[in-house]
C-alpha cells in the first residue's frame, strides 16, 4: 500500500526506525516539506542524499529508500530555520517523487519488517552486542549511555541502533537501511563493527607512534630516572645519598666547632657528593671527611684534680715508689696552682716493667682525663709526628692526631713512650716536631699535614717515658722534668707480686681467692730463678702462665684450694731459666764483673782480658761503645805507668798484646763506668791473679788511677744483688747516694768506697798483689 509524503532530504545523518532524532531544518525546500507536513498528518518521509555537499539536490541526488517519521516537536528559530524531534517509524520505499509548491513529494511504499528468530540469529545479535562492546572501548567519541541502550531483544532494531551510532559514511548506513532482512542487516552491522574495530587499532597504534615520537625529546630525562633506578637497585646511589646525609648529620652532632672547620667540613662533604662512590678520589676525601669528624674538637671530660684523691689512687695502684709519687703529686699541684698547662713535661725514666705506664694510668684516672698511649720508639720521620699530606698515597695524619682520636676528647692524657727510641734521619727531625707539639705557645693551633685545619693541643697532659735519658735528643730533655724509677728489689718485688701482680692475674684468670693461694717462698723463688729484670713485667708474665695452668686443672677436677709451692712452681713452669752467674763462678784470671745501666735497668756486666803475644796492642771487642774505649785506654795507659809497681813486667808490652773483651747480652749505655773494671781485669791477667768471683765493681778511672763517681748506683746495686754479689766496690765520691740504695740490699752487701784504683786491687786480687800495692 502505497501513501504520499512530503520528502525530506537528510544530510549527512539517517533517521532509523523508533529511532528519535533531533534535526536541524534550514533549507527552503525542507522547510516548505515540514510545513505542509504539519497541515497533514505531522509525517514525512525522510531520504538520504547520496552527496550531503548538495545544497539543492536534484531526484537523482536521493535514495530510494527511506524511513517515515513523525514530527514530534518542532520548535521555530529565529532567523527562519526550525528544530525538530522526529521518531522514525517504518522504513519504506520511494516509489516515486515530484515537485510540488516549492518542495517535493514522494510516493512510497512502507516494508515489511521480516524477523527471522531461531539460534542463528541469536548467536549473531551476541557477536554483535560483543563487537559493539568492544568498539565502544576502543573508541572514545561513544556516549557512555551507548552500551545501556544496547538491551534490544529485536535482532532488526539492534542492527539499526547500533548502525545509528557507528561512526561510518552515509552510504554504508544508507546499506543497512536499505537491508530489509533483520539476519542480514545484523550480518552488515558486524562487518561494518569489525572493520571499525580494526580501524581503531590501527589508529591506536598510529597514536602510540606519534607519542612516542614526542616522548623522544623525553627520552633522556627517562633514561637518566632509570638509571637512578637502577643504581638504587645496586644499592649505590642511594648508599652515596644516605652516606652523605649521614656525614651531614655527623657535623651537626659535632656541636660548635667554630666557622673555618665547619666550612671546611661542608665543603669537603659536598665535593665527596659530586663525585661518583667508587672514584679513587672519592676514597681520599671520604677517608679525610671521616677523620675530620671523628676528631673531638669540642669534647672535653670535666677535669678534676684533688690531690688527695690523686695520692690515695697512685697508692692503691703502686706499691712503694715513695718519692715518684711525691713528686708526681707535686708536679700536679704546681700545675693546680698556675692553672695553666706551661712548664715542665713529666718524664718518666726507667726500665721497663717499673710501672711508668701504670703511674701515667693512675695519673689520668685522678685527673679526670682518657688516657692514651702512643709509642715513639721507631719514628724517624716527622710525618710520623706530624702526618703526611693528603697528595700522598695512602696519606694518614700523624700519632698525635691519631693518638687525640683514639682518646676521643681534646684533653686527655697523652702517654708518649720511648722519646728515647726516636731516631733522627735524612726525613727530617722528628723530635723537633715534638717540641713543637709539646710546647704550649705553639700546640694551641697544632697543625697535622693530612688534617690542615689546627687542632688545640693545649689542654692536652703529655707525659713521656724513656728506658734511659741519655739517648733522648737534648732540646726535648730540656723541656722535661724528669723523674727516675731505677727499678725494684727483691724485696720489693715481693710485695708487688703479693699485693697487686698476684691478684690482678688471679682475677683475669677467672679464679677466686679461695681457689688458689701462693707462699712467700714460691714468690721469691719465681723472681729470682724464672726472671731476671729490673721491673716486674716478666715476673707478671710468669704469674700469669702459672695461674693460667692451675685454672686448667680446675676445670679438669682438681680439688681446690691449689696451694702453689716451690715445687709446684716448678711443675708449672719448667726448669729454672735463670742461673745465678757469679754465685756460680769461681775466682778468675782476667774475669771481673762490671756493673752498668742498661735499657732494662742495671745489670752485671763481665770483662774479660786475655793476653797474647804480640807487640803492646790494645784491642777491643764485643759491646764496646765509643766512651768505654777510651776508659780502656785509660786504664791500659794506667796500668803500664805503674806496672813495676803491679808487679807486672815493664817491658810487657814488648811481647804481649792485651784483649779486652764485653760479652754482648749487657748492652752497656753508659761508657766510663767500667774503668776499674777493666784496668782490674788487666792486672789480674798480666800477674796471673784471680778475681773474687763475689764481687762487683764501678767506677770511672783516671789516668793517674783516681776513681771517680759514676750514675746509677741504684740501679747497678739492685743488679749486683739480683744476681747474688755480695761485695760490691764504689767510688767514695757516690758515698752519697748511699740512701738511693734499699736497706735490705746494703744489708745483704758490704760495701766499699775506694778513691783510687790501689784500694780496688787490693780489695778484687786474691794475694799477691797485696805484696806489691802498698
Ligand atoms: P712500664 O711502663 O714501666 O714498662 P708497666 O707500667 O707496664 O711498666 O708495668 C708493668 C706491670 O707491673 C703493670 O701491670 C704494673 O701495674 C705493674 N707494676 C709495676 N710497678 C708496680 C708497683 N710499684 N706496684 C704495683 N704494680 C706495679
Amino acid at each position: 500500500m502505497s501513501i504520499e509524503l512530503p520528502l525530506l532530504p537528510l544530510r549527512g545523518v539517517l533517521v532509523f526506525p523508533y529511532m528519535v532524532v533531533p534535526l536541524e531544518v534550514g533549507r527552503e525546500r525542507s522547510l516548505r516539506a515540514l510545513e505542509s507536513a504539519m497541515l497533514e498528518r505531522r509525517e514525512l518521509i525522510f531520504v538520504a542524499q547520496k552527496d550531503i555537499r548538495q545544497d539543492n539536490p536534484g531526484l537523482d541526488d536521493l535514495y530510494r529508500v527511506g524511513v517515515i517519521g513523525e514530527v514530534k516537536q518542532l520548535l521555530k528559530m529565529a532567523g527562519g530555520g526550525s528544530k525538530v524531534v522526529v521518531e522514525g517509524r517504518a522504513r519504506a520505499k520511494v516509489l516515486a517523487i515530484e515537485e510540488a509548491d516549492g518542495y517535493y513529494r514522494a510516493t512510497v511504499e512502507e516494508v515489511e519488517e521480516v524477523t527471522e528468530g531461531g539460534p542463528e540469529t541469536e548467536a549473531l545479535m551476541h557477536a554483535v552486542v560483543e563487537l559493539f562492546e568492544q568498539y565502544i572501548k576502543n573508541s572514545k567519541r561513544m556516549p557512555g549511555e551507548a552500551s545501556l541502550s544496547m538491551n534490544v531483544d529485536d535482532p532488526g532494531r539492534l542492527a539499526d541502533t547500533i548502525v545509528s551510532y557507528l561512526d561510518v559514511r552515509t552510504a554504508e548506513k544508507q546499506e543497512v537501511l536499505e537491508t530489509f532482512s533483520a539476519k542480514e542487516r545484523l550480518n552488515k552491522v558486524s562487518d561494518l563493527l569489525s572493520h571499525q574495530i580494526e580501524l581503531l587499532e590501527i589508529e591506536k597504534r598510529i597514536n602510540v607512534r606519534v607519542r612516542k615520537q614526542m616522548e623522544r625529546s623525553q627520552k633522556e630525562y627517562y633514561l637518566r630516572e632509570q638509571l637512578k633506578a637502577i643504581q638504587r637497585e645496586l644499592g649505590e646511589r642511594d648508599d652515596q645519598q644516605s652516606e652523605i646525609e649521614e656525614l651531614k648529620a655527623r657535623l651537626e652532632q659535632l656541636g660548635d666547632v667554630g666557622e673555618e672547620i665547619r666550612e671546611k667540613i661542608e665543603r669537603e662533604i659536598d665535593r665527596l657528593a659530586k663525585m661518583p662512590p667508587m672514584a679513587a678520589e672519592a676514597v681520599v676525601v671520604r677517608t679525610y671527611v671521616d677523620w675530620l669528624l671523628s676528631l673531638p674538637w669540642t669534647v672535653t671530660t670535666p677535669e678534676r684534680l684533688d690531690i688527695q684523691e690523686a695520692e690515695r689512687i697512685l697508692e692503691a695502684d703502686h706499691y712503694g715508689l715513695t718519692k715518684v709519687k711525691e713528686r708526681i703529686l707535686e708536679y700536679l699541684a704546681v700545675r693546680q696552682l698556675s692553672k695553666s698547662l706551661k712548664g715542665p713535661i713529666l718524664c718518666l725514666v726507667g726500665p721497663p716493667g717499673v710501672g711508668k705506664t701504670s703511674l701515667a694510668r693512675s695519673i689520668a684516672r685522678a685527673t679526670g682525663r682518657n688516657f692514651v698511649r702512643m709509642s715513639l720508639g721507631g719514628v724517624r720521620d716527622e710525618a710520623e709526628i706530624r702526618g703526611h699530606r693528603r697528595t700522598y698515597v695512602g696519606a694518614m695524619p700523624g700519632r698525635i692526631i691519631q693518638g687525640i682520636r683514639q682518646a676521643g676528647s681534646k684533653n686527655p692524657l697523652f702517654l708518649l713512650d720511648e722519646v728515647d727510641k726516636m731516631a733522627m734521619d735524612f726525613r727530617g727531625d722528628p723530635s723537633a716536631a715534638l717540641l713543637e707539639v709539646l710546647d704550649p705557645e705553639q700546640n694551641v693551633r697544632f697543625s697535622d699535614h693530612y688534617i690542615e685545619l689546627p687542632f688545640d693541643l693545649s689542654q692536652v697532659m703529655f707525659i713521656t717515658t724513656a728506658n734511659v735519658m741519655h739517648t733522648i735528643p737534648r732540646p726535648l730533655a730540656d723541656r722535661m722534668e724528669t723523674i727516675v724509677i731505677p727499678g725494684y728489689t727483691e724485696e720489693e718485688k715481693l710485695h708487688i707480686a703479693r699485693r697487686y701482680l698476684w691478684p690482678k692475674q688471679r682475677e683475669q684468670h677467672g679464679l677466686q681467692e679461695n681457689q688458689i693461694e701462693v707462699t712467700d717462698r714460691a714468690l721469691t723463688y719465681v723472681i729470682r730463678n724464672y726472671t731476671q729484670e729490673a721491673g716486674v713485667r716478666q715476673l707478671e708474665r710468669e704469674l700469669g702462665s702459672i695461674l693460667r695452668k692451675a685454672a686448667r686443672e680446675i676445670l679438669t677436677g682438681r680439688p681446690t684450694p691449689i696451694r702453689v709451692t716451690r715445687s709446684r712452681v716448678q711443675h708449672y713452669l719448667g726448669p729454672e731459666r735463670v742461673r745465678h752467674r757469679a754465685a756460680e763462678q769461681k775466682d778468675q784470671v782476667g774475669i771481673v764483673t762490671g756493673l752498668a745501666v742498661t735499657e732494662v735497668g742495671g745489670d752485671v756486666m763481665p770483662i774479660e782480658v786475655t793476653t797474647m803475644p804480640g807487640k803492646g796492642q790494645l784491642l777491643l771487642t764485643g759491646q764496646l761503645g765509643d766512651v768505654m774505649q777510651e776508659s780502656a785506654r785509660a786504664a791500659f795507659s794506667y796500668v803500664r805507668s805503674r806496672a813495676r809497681e803491679l808487679g807486672i813486667d815493664p817491658m810487657f808490652h814488648e811481647s804481649l798484646d792485651l784483649h779486652v773483651h764485653v760479652p754482648e747480652g749487657a748492652i752497656p749505655k753508659d761508657g766510663p763506668s767500667a774503668g776499674i773494671a777493666i784496668a782490674t781485669a788487666m792486672v789480674s791477667a798480666l800477674t796471673n791473679t784471680p778475681v773474687h768471683s763475689d764481687l762487683a765493681m764501678t767506677g770511672e778511672i783516671t789516668l793517674r788511677g783516681r776513681v771517680l763517681p759514676v750514675g746509677g748506683i741504684k740501679e747497678k746495686a739492685l743488679a749486683a744483688h739480683r744476681v747474688g754479689i755480695r761485695e760490691l766496690i764504689l767510688p767514695e765520691d757516690n758515698r752519697r747516694d748511699l740512701e738511693e740504695i734499699p736497706r735490705p740490699v746494703q744489708r745483704a752487701m758490704t760495701l766499699h768506697f775506694v778513691s783510687h784504683l790501689d784500694e780496688v786491687l787490693q780489695l778484687a786480687l786474691r794475694k799477691r798483689v797485696e805484696d806489691h800495692v802498698g
